[in-house]
């Protein structure tokens, strides 16, 4: 097994966190007066608990994955940054990620003076492991996958994950912030197999919640330690923290299955449409759609108030829209667009 630890930054390893006037004392409630806090109690004036207790158990408990082997950020651009933030040493190590994927890797690697290789998918959205393996070299410390991917939608297989996981003498990045909406399984019950991967997830698609602001990492309890003494003591607010506890009691599988099956009938009805060439198999909440002008039909549905994201600029992406499953009437709205769309 590898040791996570050897791709650790030295000035990290070394660090010495904040310590926050609830590290130094966790004893039984009292009158706090250690903190410079306002004693009038608005349900706001304390500050929030910077270990997440209360959250990282209730989550434990809904991933069924030891609390200890759970970061909570404020959304998954938080954890992005940090991954660079600890194992890149700025102009100096390097990164590769697929493309087209999601755009924050390439923005959290420029900020930090991190050069990143994109590997770019096969025609298919398939991922050629000599092309990843090609634009690796001694340099790399991080490589980047989505899965769902972002824009594609579709997913990598268990094995070929597992493959890359274990070639790369790094970390691996998994983000599967669409696995709610997967057929596929995630992979965070093999976590405990590879000390060298961190598995991203969100609160923002499946539950609902991407106005709260909460992502979540999920590595090695080292790892994972590591990202909590480097992160803002204060990263998640009390609103937070509270409003995701009681909404995490709500459950979401109907309105997931809902979604899903809105996916299917989008992605029948749009293959029949004739501004349509081609509807990208998808395991997320949104579909990737080949069009004849995406210019054009990206207009058309503005002037008929939907609102679709245009990705044909992208290399990989050329002549596609990508459009999320929205509700059914939503979806209705949008399709009749579609179906009357007529290129000049
Ligand atoms: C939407 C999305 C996220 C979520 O980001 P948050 O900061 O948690 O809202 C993460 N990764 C991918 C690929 C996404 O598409």
């Amino acid at each position: 097994m590898k040791n996570p630890l050897k791709y650790v930054r030295r000035n990290i390893l070394d660090l010495t966190p904040y310590s926050t006037a609830r590290d130094e004392y966790k004893g039984p409630l009292g009158t706090f007066l250690d903190a410079n806090e306002s004693p009038y109690d608005n349900g706001y004036n304390r500050y929030p608990d910077p270990a997440q207790k209360r959250l990282k158990e209730r989550l434990s408990q809904l991933k069924g994955i030891g609390a200890d082997r759970i970061f909570i950020g404020n959304g998954s651009d938080e954890a992005i940054d940090l991954c660079f933030r600890i194992f890149c040493r700025p102009g100096k190590d390097s990164a590769v990620a697929i493309a087209p994927s999601y755009g924050m890797y390439k923005v959290a690697a420029a900020i930090n003076d991190v050069r990143m290789r994109e590997v770019q998918l096969e025609e298919d959205f398939s991922l050629s492991d000599e092309k990843l393996f090609g634009s690796v070299d001694s340099s790399t410390r991080l490589l980047w996958l989505c899965s769902p991917n972002n824009p594609s939608g579709n997913c990598f297989g268990h094995e070929q994950i597992k493959h890359i996981i274990e070639r790369f003498d790094g970390m691996v990045v998994l983000d599967e912030a669409y696995a709610d909406f997967a057929p596929e399984q995630s992979m965070l019950p093999l976590l405990g197999h590879y000390p060298n991967l961190i598995i991203l997830q969100t609160l923002s698609k499946a539950w609902g919640m991407a106005g709260l602001r909460l992502g979540l990492g999920f590595a090695d309890a080292r790892i994972v330690d590591l990202f909590s003494r480097v992160k803002y003591p204060y990263n998640i607010n009390v609103v937070t923290q509270r409003i995701v506890l009681e909404q995490l009691d709500k459950g979401i599988e109907e309105q997931v299955r809902e979604i899903c099956a809105q996916r299917e009938k989008i992605a029948d009805e749009l293959k029949k449409c004739p501004a349509v060439e081609k509807v990208y198999p998808s395991s997320a909440n949104f579909v990737l759609v080949k069009t004849v002008d995406a210019d054009a039909l990206y207009h058309s549905l503005i002037a008929g108030g939907i609102i679709v994201r245009n990705r044909s600029r992208i290399k990989g992406c050329e002549g596609c829209l990508r459009i999320t499953v929205g509700t059914p009437a939503e979806n209705e709205k949008m399709l009749e667009i579609v179906r009357n769309y007529r290129s000049e």
